[in-house]
């Protein structure tokens, strides 16, 4: 069944997009208040959960910040009482979640589906509907990377490929697999190339492929940049497009240098797909016509303009049927006041998002292999199971995997992961590596304040933070 898609509706929040783009603060304060008691008012009558929270409360007088923390795992506990739908449950989402032939399928007709993946704990699973939906196709076509080229925005002239996680119900995959679904003449355009192959085949593939925008997370590109700088892809994209980790400055410089091209940078969850995008002066906006970030320290507190939170609160204001409403996303925003030269009004953000490292193994005199954090997290979730995880780097053929698991159940997990991880790094190329495990530890937290998940404690190459 076809992905759902409301004409009228996607045409008129397309419009409201495009005006609010170059809104003034005021008006776009204005937006975020009108949206917010609409969220508000559509929690407190469809989800028994909200229905408590919001009790007794006078709808004009809802302030934000008196509303309590939303947590992933608590939600999830209660997620039937949390939809306003109250046909979504969460045992059929998960069915039909672990059902790869059903990407971007229709859910009941019309939801579009995905899981989260990439943080700890078990993945959540988000359901959006066609309004959802056409917010973040909005936001994408306004504000994302392809408006720079307006004439032919995700279009048939260009061939763009994305390098990730390919073939499970992750969000950036589901989206892309809509939009070949919805429009048969991207199908030819839009392509997906899986980062779980070994190297030498995932560059053959671009290479046959020779796209002209590249999609990827800053650890692959880092990858394809050393490829490239190797002579060994041969692709020439004029256009770089990272999400999902953090870039930092010395990176960004590299992937420009090493693959001669411009990077565009954003930053979306699982949560809300396209939370912010760079202008041309590469400063990254929310759009806060429709999600409100709320940078808070570790006791929940509001910190000033210009300081980075302990955590970021992300209240969803599209997305009706799953109220997302001060939920803890664990990154670190900053969130500037100043106004941007490029004079648009919507807050300059920093993120210091998911930093985790890339490992690089080989045995002495052999060359070097190297494995993105992305792929390794992917495997463990996907394939063995095990969510609560680090695995850290001690030497060029040596890793330690944590679990802060307890017990026999830690240990059967460990010794699946183990096999799984073994036959992974050995397709990839990598020889000999000793993996040792250790149950009931919990790993240490990188600078993001999220558990680094991949670690190593070996030397960064030049270049590259
Ligand atoms: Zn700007």
């Amino acid at each position: 069944m076809l992905p759902p898609f409301d004409y009228l509706l996607t045409s008129c929040v397309s419009a409201d997009v495009a005006m609010a783009s170059h809104a003034q603060a005021e008006a776009l304060a204005g937006l975020r208040a009108q949206r917010l008691a609409s969220l508000l008012d559509s929690a407190a009558r469809g989800s028994a959960l909200y229905r408590k929270v919001l009790a007794g409360r006078d709808p004009a007088q809802w302030c934000l910040a008196d509303l309590p923390i939303a947590r992933k795992t608590e939600l999830m506990e209660q997620f039937d009482g949390w939809v306003t739908d109250p046909a979504l449950r969460l045992d059929a989402l998960r069915d039909f979640a672990s059902d790869s032939s059903c990407i971007a399928d229709a859910f009941y007709g019309r939801y579009v589906v995905w899981e989260s993946s990439g943080s700890s704990g078990e993945p959540a699973v988000f359901a959006q509907d066609a309004r959802a939906l056409a917010v973040y196709d909005a936001l994408e076509f306004w504000r994302g990377p392809a408006r720079q080229r307006m004439a032919d925005p995700w279009s048939v002239g260009e061939r763009v490929a994305f390098v990730g996680a390919t073939g499970g119900h992750f969000a950036s995959w589901v989206s892309i697999e809509r939009l070949r679904r919805l429009n048969p003449a991207l199908a030819g355009s839009l392509h997906g190339v899986s980062f779980l192959q070994p190297t030498r085949e995932l560059i053959a593939e671009l290479n046959a492929l020779a796209p002209t925008v590249i999609a990827t997370y800053p650890s692959v590109a880092v990858l394809l940049a050393e490829e490239r700088l190797a002579g060994r892809l041969e692709a020439v994209p004029h256009a770089l497009w990272t999400g999902g980790e953090d870039l930092s400055a010395t990176t960004r410089a590299h992937l420009q240098k090493a693959l001669n091209c411009r990077v565009a940078n954003s930053y979306g969850a699982s949560e809300f797909l396209a939370l912010a995008s760079e202008c041309r002066l590469g400063n990254l906006h929310l759009n806060s016509d429709w999600a409100i970030l709320e940078a808070v320290d570790e006791h929940g507190r509001e910190v000033p303009a210009g300081e980075a939170g302990a955590t970021t609160l992300l209240t969803n204001l599209a997305n009706h049927v799953q109220p997302l409403i001060r939920y803890d996303l664990g990154d670190r925003v900053t969130l500037h006041a100043a106004a941007c030269a490029c004079g648009s009004h919507h807050p300059v953000i920093d993120v210091l998002g998911r930093n985790d490292d890339s490992l690089q193994l080989g045995r002495p005199g052999d060359p070097m292999v190297r494995i993105t954090p992305l792929a390794v997290s992917t495997v463990l979730e996907d394939d063995a199971g095990l969510f609560d995880f680090q695995l850290e780097q001690q030497g060029p053929c040596h890793l330690l995997l944590r679990t802060g698991l307890h017990g026999e159940a830690a240990d059967a997990s460990l010794r699946r992961a183990r096999a799984v991880l073994s036959a992974f790094l050995v397709r990839q190329g990598a020889d000999g590596v000793h993996i040792h495990c250790r149950s009931g530890e919990t790993g240490q937290r990188g600078r993001s304040g999220k558990v680094q998940r991949v670690v190593s404690l070996l030397e960064a190459p030049a270049g590259v933070h």
